[in-house]
Parts: structure tokens; C-alpha cells; sequence
């Protein structure tokens, strides 16, 4: 049977364009090759690179100022080449740490310039987003991470900042309106909400880039610029499939309709964590991630028995990071709020079997910080 998938990532595509991936792999456009056996430099695959290009563009309001690139190696690439790229030896940029993500992209960043961490909630084992924080302004960037997939915190509103911003957003992106006029640098991961793992969107504001860069050719954001991601053999069949996803998305009324969509899932289950006390949000609520919650169960003597129940119910992909523990429920933008509501419905129905009924006396708020 087909599942409610809940996963972290890779996760959940809509079918209409696994189906039609899938079509493609064995006939692509009436060709009489599958799209994995076509050159990169054919008009066809150009058409496909062209498209993608333009519904990032369209889906993020990206003016004449922003470069998009389709990339590989991973986000985890974008950790170090947007530090490479922007920093010399001695010179600033500013970090926030959320988490493991941002840790790495902080670990990255130290080999090319001097990074200073403006802000932790390490100490709270990650569970807020720190606010307040006062920017410097003689930094180059400022770097965050806007969704934090293992601990399921997210920036509900940027930070205020005098210098622009590098964003990590593997794990939000496309989920909602955001105000890009002070992001520099945004990259992302496709295997959440993008498209399949294999390719990295980055968009670059032109005036980040400099001119005196020597940098190993594939690391230099401008050879991919001059060759329109096509320096080199580019991952030819993710940069497909993101393509049919984002015209699902533009079809489904674009990033502020994914944005509501979002928000009306995300509610429907953190009020199941609220008002039943087995499920134990652990993230301060103001700060919780729309993308992925992360709960524990008050009683974790039942964790097997309600993992079980979401295993009969079809439920998957919801067992949390090894680092954290308890549950993770990933709503990404393909998951339609019908899972939500099957989640939701065995949670309520198990927590009531074993004495936890919503009924009874919530003493949720006091387990956030
Ligand atoms: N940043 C975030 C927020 C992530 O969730 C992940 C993991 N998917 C990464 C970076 C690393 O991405 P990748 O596996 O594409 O290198």
C-alpha cells in the first residue's frame, strides 16, 4: 500500500511527477530515448535546464541581480564553496549556529577566513532559534541555517543584519514567502523539497561575487556561471525531476500557496502534540519548524508499541535523527494534509488506549524552555 511519507529526505514527490519521471526515463518527449541516455548539450536537455533556471526565478521572485545554478556535491559543498568564494585569509563573516548543520557550514567556513559565532542555543541542546543578536558590520556575510531538519527549529523572520545574508535552505525552501532582498547566497539541497538527491540549487546576487578569485576551476562559482551549470556533465535526471516539481508548484499557485498549505498542516499537528500529554514538543513553540516537528513521548516504555501503530496505519519515515531520538514528522510541500490528518487521528486514538486522552490535565508548556 502506498505510504504516508513523513521522511526527512529524501522524501516525499508528488506522484503526478514521479509518474511522468518515470515515463521519461523510458521515452523522454517523444524521442525514442530515455531522458538518461540523452546528451547534456541536446536542445532537448538545454530546454529542461532553461525551464528549471526560469521556475526558480518564478517561484522565488528573483530579479536580473540573481544567478541560479544547478550544482552537485551536496549542500555539504555549499559549505565550504560559499566561504571560498566570498572569503580572503583575515577577512570577517559571522555565523549562527542552529545546530548540526550550521556547525558544519561553521567547521567549513574556519579554513578561509576568520568566522565568529554570533549565537548559540547549543546550550538548550538546540531547541530555540537565538534572537536579538546584534550583527557587526564589517563582516562579508552573514550565515544561517533557516530550517533545522534534526532539531525542527526554523526562522520565522530573518535576523536584522547590516551585510547580507548566506542561507543554507536545504530543508525550507519553496515552502513559503520569504523576503530575499537581503540574501546574498541561498543554496539548498534538492532531496526535500526541491526534487531528488543528486542536485544542489545555489542563487548568487551578482555583487557577492569578486573578481580576484584562483580557485580549483569546478570550486569557482564563475566557471558555473559562464557555462550556465554546464561546465562539466551536470546531474542531468535530478535537474529533470526538479523541474516537473516545480512545475507542480507553480501549478498548485506557487510558493504563497504552499506557504498556507504548510501552515495548515503544521498546526494540525503540533495541536495534536499539544493537547494530548504522551507527545512532548521539545522545541520552543514560537520557534517550531513548519517543515519537520520533532516529539518524544512523555512514557518512551510505549515508543515500539506506537511505532508499531503508525507502521499499520501506513505511516513512514517517522522515526527521528539518531542524535536526537523520539520522532521527527517531515511535512514537506508534496505531503497533503489527508496524512496529517491519518497521523493525527492515531496519535489522539493511541495516547487515549493507554491513559494519555487529551482530556486529561496538560502539562505541556512546562517542558519548553
Ligand atoms: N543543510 C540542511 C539544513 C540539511 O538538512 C542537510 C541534509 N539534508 C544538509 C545541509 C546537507 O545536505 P547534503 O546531504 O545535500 O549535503
Amino acid at each position: 500500500m502506498k505510504q504516508h511519507n513523513f521522511s526527512a529526505g529524501p522524501s516525499i514527490l508528488p506522484q503526478s511527477v514521479f509518474r511522468q519521471a518515470a515515463d521519461a526515463v523510458i521515452d523522454f518527449d517523444g524521442m525514442g530515448l530515455s531522458i538518461l541516455e540523452i546528451s547534456h548539450r541536446s536542445p532537448q536537455f538545454t530546454a529542461v535546464l532553461e525551464e528549471a533556471v526560469a521556475l526558480v526565478r518564478e517561484l522565488l521572485g528573483l530579479d536580473e541581480n540573481y544567478e541560479v545554478l544547478f550544482l552537485s556535491g551536496g549542500a555539504s559543498t555549499q559549505f565550504f564553496m560559499t566561504a571560498m568564494n566570498l572569503l580572503r585569509p583575515g577577512e570577517k563573516a559571522y555565523y549562527l549556529d542552529t545546530g548540526t548543520w550550521s556547525n558544519k557550514a561553521i567547521k567549513e567556513a574556519r579554513r578561509f577566513g576568520e568566522i565568529t559565532v554570533l549565537a548559540s542555543s547549543k546550550e538548550a541542546g538546540y531547541t530555540y532559534i537565538p534572537k536579538g543578536v546584534e550583527v557587526p558590520a564589517d563582516g562579508r556575510y552573514l550565515h544561517l541555517t533557516s530550517n533545522n531538519t534534526v532539531y525542527g527549529t526554523q526562522y520565522h523572520a530573518w535576523p536584522e543584519s547590516p551585510i547580507p545574508m548566506v542561507i543554507d535552505m536545504s530543508s525550507d525552501i519553496f515552502s513559503r514567502e520569504r523576503d530575499l532582498s537581503n540574501v546574498g547566497i541561498l543554496y539548498a539541497g534538492a532531496q526535500k523539497n526541491m526534487g531528488p538527491a543528486g542536485t544542489t540549487l545555489v542563487v548568487i546576487r551578482r555583487d557577492m561575487l569578486r573578481q580576484d578569485n584562483d580557485l580549483p576551476t569546478m570550486l569557482d562559482y564563475h566557471t558555473h556561471i559562464a557555462k550556465n551549470s554546464s561546465f562539466n556533465t551536470p546531474p542531468v535526471f535530478p535537474i529533470f525531476v526538479s523541474m516537473l516539481n516545480m512545475r507542480w508548484l507553480r501549478d498548485q499557485g506557487g510558493v504563497a500557496a504552499m506557504g498556507r498549505r504548510n501552515a495548515a498542516k503544521a498546526e494540525l499537528l503540533y495541536a495534536c502534540i499539544d493537547r494530548n500529554p504522551l507527545y512532548v514538543g521539545v522545541v520552543q513553540p514560537e520557534d517550531r519548524s513548519v517543515m519537520n516537528a520533532v516529539f518524544k513521548l512523555s512514557d518512551e516504555s510505549l515508543t515500539d508499541a506506537f511505532l508499531a501503530r503508525c507502521k499499520d496505519a501506513g505511516i513512514a519515515g517517522l522515526k527521528g535523527h539518531r542524535s536526537v531520538g523520539g520522532f521527527r514528522a517531515s511535512m514537506y510541500n508534496a505531503l497533503d494534509i489527508d496524512s496529517v490528518r491519518v497521523l493525527v487521528d492515531v496519535m489522539d486514538t493511541f495516547a487515549k488506549e493507554h491513559g494519555y486522552g487529551s482530556d486529561a490535565v496538560s502539562g505541556v508548556q512546562e517542558i519548553y524552555h
